[in-house]
């Protein structure tokens, strides 16, 4: 449904995404995660063929985004990330503006605009004037005017940013409800978010993706790098020493109240820390191993980059 097969873009000198390649299938979304400047916007519009990559192609559907870039706009609904309306005008006056726009049939307007009203929840709000909405509002009017001609194919740069959270629930709820056999690409720089409404997840940095799967599999990928987390009564820094020097351990910091211990992989050893702990005479309050979460996955991904 959509390749994108070794990108890249230049802004002058400046390489913003370095070599990008992967695929969405129908009815799959993808998220994509990277802190800002990462390059999610730029391959989003390169995607949208709003722009063309310096180097590498993307299809979506078969029609290359820059030989079929009118082919490829009409398959594509795209919610850019700073939602770009006219706000002067009524909702209803708008969806048909941008219906008439996209070549939506004369006959088919009516029709469509009274569609798209209903999918994104704005009955209330369609004799509105945009600017008078609230911002959860305009998000839905942003997505109805990415949906007015029913794409097979969406593009949400950031599509909850700037939302209270009831606004960033009922948003996300509405993109799900959008998936059905559409593929839909969204970017995101939480991790929840992208964790709860993806089937994949790119994690981009740097202009480049640094790991792309399934959330789960992202997971477990990394989860059995160990980490353990150590609570002592007293004697902190005697109890950091002692584990610095078990083997198997290969690092150990104070966070916090804890101490945090990496360990290599395949080997659990909380049992020695355990009892090193408890023969030195350090009371011993807890020992557990944590569990990665996808939030400690990216920062460990993006971390490794920057190194
Ligand atoms: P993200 O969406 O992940 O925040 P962007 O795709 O917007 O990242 O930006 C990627 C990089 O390209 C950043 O370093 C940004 O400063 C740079 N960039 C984006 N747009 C332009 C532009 N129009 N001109 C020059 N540099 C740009």
């Amino acid at each position: 449904m959509i390749a994108v097969d070794g990108i890249t873009k230049y802004y002058g000198p400046k390489l913003a995404i370095d070599g990008i390649s992967f695929e969405v299938k129908q009815g799959e979304i993808l998220g994509f995660l990277g802190p800002n400047g990462a390059g999610k916007s730029t391959t989003m519009k390169i995607i949208t063929a709003f722009m063309p990559p310096t180097t590498g192609r993307v299809t979506v559907m078969g029609y290359d985004t820059v030989d079929d870039s009118l082919e490829v706009r009409k398959r594509t609904g795209y919610l850019p990330e700073n939602n770009p309306l006219y706000t002067d005008m009524k909702v209803e006056s708008f969806l048909r503006f941008v219906a008439s726009a996209k070549n939506v049939k004369r006959k088919s307007i009516k029709a469509s605009v009274d569609n798209v009203i209903m999918e994104c929840g704005l009955e209330e709000v369609r004799g509105r004037i945009i600017s008078r909405l609230s911002r959860g509002y305009r998000q839905r009017v942003g997505l109805a005017q990415a949906l007015i001609n029913d794409p097979p194919v969406l593009i949400l740069d950031e599509p909850t940013i700037g939302l209270d959270p009831r606004q960033i629930y009922e948003i996300r709820q509405l993109i799900k409800d959008l998936s059905g056999s559409r593929s839909i690409i969204l970017s995101s720089h939480i991790l929840p978010e992208v964790s709860q409404l993806c089937d994949r997840v790119a994690i981009i940095n740097r202009g480049k993706i640094v790991a792309i799967d399934t959330p789960s599999n992202l997971t477990a990928q990394l989860s059995d790098h160990r980490i353990i987390e150590l609570l002592v009564g007293e004697r902190m820094d005697d109890a950091l020493d002692l584990v610095k020097g078990i083997e198997g351990v290969v690092s150990a910091s104070r966070l916090n109240s804890h101490i945090v211990i990496e360990t290599s992989r395949d080997m659990d050893i909380r049992p020695v820390i355990a009892r090193k702990i408890v023969e030195a005479g350090i009371p011993l309050m807890e020992l557990h191993a944590k569990e990665m979460s996808l939030e400690d996955i990216f920062m460990e991904l993006v971390t490794e980059e920057e190194v």
